[in-house]
C-alpha cells in the first residue's frame, strides 16, 4: 500500500524513534518545506511533540530539535489466540503494556472463539480509547483471512470481517510470528535494527524476516512457514508423518508426543527441559537433537538472507538455552566457510510479547489508514 507523507513520517517515528526534521527529510526523501508541512498537523493533533534541542544554538536559522511520538496519544488491543486461552493486552504507541487479561478457551470453533474475543476486547477497552485491535494467530493468514490454522482446525475463516461486524473498531489479523517480529523490531530486542530474522521455537516452528523495518509476508502470506523443512534423517515424526522435519525434532508438540509414544513418559514441557538439562535419558538426547535441528534453520536463514542478526525466541527458548553450546557448535559447523559471521541472539520471552505483536499490527494498519 502506498502511504501518504504523514503516514510515512509517523510510521518512521514509531519504528525508529525520534528524529530531527533534517533526518526525516533525508530518510523519507522529502524536502524541508514538505517535512514542516507534514509535521504541523501531527503536532496540532498531539500525536508527536518536539523534544530537546540538539547541539548548540546555531548562529543563523532555526535550532535543530528532534520530534518524537506522544506514546499516550492512543492505545491498541493486541491478542494472542492459543488452543486453550486468549491473552490480551492494551498497548500504547510506545509499546508499553497498560493492562492485560486472559480468557480460557474450552471450545475452538469459530463462534466460540469470536464470542471470547469480543468479551475480552470489551473488558480491556473499558478504560481506554482504542484505535484498533490486532490478533496474532498461528497459521497461514492472508489479508485478514485465516487460510489455515492447524491447532484451531480452521480453514478459510474471514476472521477480520467477522470480528469487525461485532466490534466497533478496525480489526487486523496476522500470523503470530510475523506480528511478534513487528513488535520486536519496534520496541524489543531488535529495536533500531532494520533487518533481522526471527526464528520462533514453541508448539510450532516459525520464522519471520524483517527487512528495512518491514515485515516480509511473502506473496501468499506464507513466508516463514519452515516447520516441515527436512533437517535430519532420524528422530520423531511430525503429524504429517515426515521423518526428520524441523517440527518433528524441535516443536514442543512433537517432542512431548514422542516421549509418550516411544518411552511411555508423560510430562510437561518444563519438566522435559529440566530433565534434559540435568542429563537424564532420553530427554537429553532429544533436546540436543532438537537444538541441532534449530541450528540448521538458523544456518539456512543466514545462507539465504545474510541478515544483520538472527534472533531465536519463542515459548521453547529454554530448551535452546539449555543446550546453547551444542546449538552454537552446530551453527558454526553448517555455516558457509566464506560467509560473514552473523550474530545469533537467544531471546527469552514473556507471554505478553505475543499480545504486543497483535497491537503492533493494529498500529501498523492505523498509521496507514488514520492519516
Ligand atoms: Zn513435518
Amino acid at each position: 500500500m502506498s502511504r501518504s507523507n504523514s503516514s510515512k513520517t509517523l510510521h518512521r517515528l514509531i519504528a525508529l524513534g525520534p528524529a530531527t526534521r533534517g533526518v526525516l527529510g533525508a530518510e523519507l526523501e522529502i524536502s524541508a518545506p514538505t517535512v514542516t508541512r507534514v509535521l504541523q498537523p501531527l503536532l496540532e493533533r498531539g500525536m508527536i511533540r518536539p523534544l530537546e534541542r540538539i547541539g548548540a544554538e546555531p548562529l543563523s536559522g532555526k535550532p535543530a530539535y528532534q520530534v518524537g511520538i506522544v506514546e499516550s496519544y492512543t492505545t491498541f488491543v493486541g491478542l494472542k489466540i492459543t488452543d486453550s486461552s486468549i491473552y490480551g493486552a492494551v498497548v500504547d504507541m510506545g509499546g508499553s503494556v497498560l493492562a492485560h487479561d486472559e480468557r480460557a478457551l474450552s471450545d475452538t470453533t469459530v463462534p466460540a472463539v469470536v464470542d471470547t474475543v469480543v468479551d475480552l476486547v470489551s473488558a480491556l477497552s473499558a478504560d481506554f480509547t482504542i484505535s484498533g485491535v490486532g490478533i496474532g494467530i498461528g497459521g497461514r493468514v492472508n489479508s485478514g483471512k485465516v487460510i489455515s490454522s492447524g491447532f484451531l482446525g480452521w480453514t478459510n475463516v474471514e476472521l477480520e470481517n467477522i470480528l469487525e461486524r461485532r466490534l466497533d473498531v478496525t480489526v487486523t489479523v496476522a500470523n503470530d510470528v510475523q506480528a511478534f517480529a513487528q513488535a520486536e523490531s519496534w520496541w524489543g530486542f531488535a529495536g533500531g535494527q532494520r533487518s533481522f530474522v526471527l526464528i520462533s521455537v514453541g508448539s510450532g516452528i516459525g520464522c519471520c524476516t524483517v527487512m528495512d523495518g518491514n515485515v516480509f509476508e511473502g506473496e501468499h502470506g506464507s513466508a516463514g512457514m519452515i516447520g516441515h523443512l527436512r533437517v535430519g534423517d532420524g528422530g520423531p515424526t511430525c503429524e504429517m508423518g515426515h521423518v526428520g522435519c524441523a517440527r518433528a525434532y524441535a516443536s514442543s508438540t512433537c517432542i512431548l508426543r514422542y516421549l509418550e509414544k516411544q518411552y511411555g513418559i508423560s510430562e510437561s514441557y518444563d519438566n522435559f527441559v529440566t530433565r534434559a538439562t540435568a542429563g537424564f535419558s532420553p530427554e537429553r538426547a532429544i533436546g540436543v537433537a532438537a537444538v541441532e535441528a534449530v541450528a540448521q534453520l538458523v544456518s539456512g536463514a543466514i545462507g539465504f538472507l545474510d541478515p544483520n542478526t538472527v534472533v531465536v525466541s519463542g515459548d521453547g527458548i529454554s530448551m535452546v538455552m539449555a543446550f546453547e553450546s551444542e546449538f552454537r557448535k552446530a551453527i558454526s559447523t553448517y555455516r558457509h566457510w566464506a560467509g560473514e559471521k552473523v550474530d545469533v541472539l537467544l531471546q527469552k520471552m514473556e507471554f505478553s510479547a505475543w499480545a504486543r505483536g497483535g497491537a503492533a499490527v493494529a498500529m501498523e494498519r492505523w498509521t496507514q489508514e488514520a492519516l
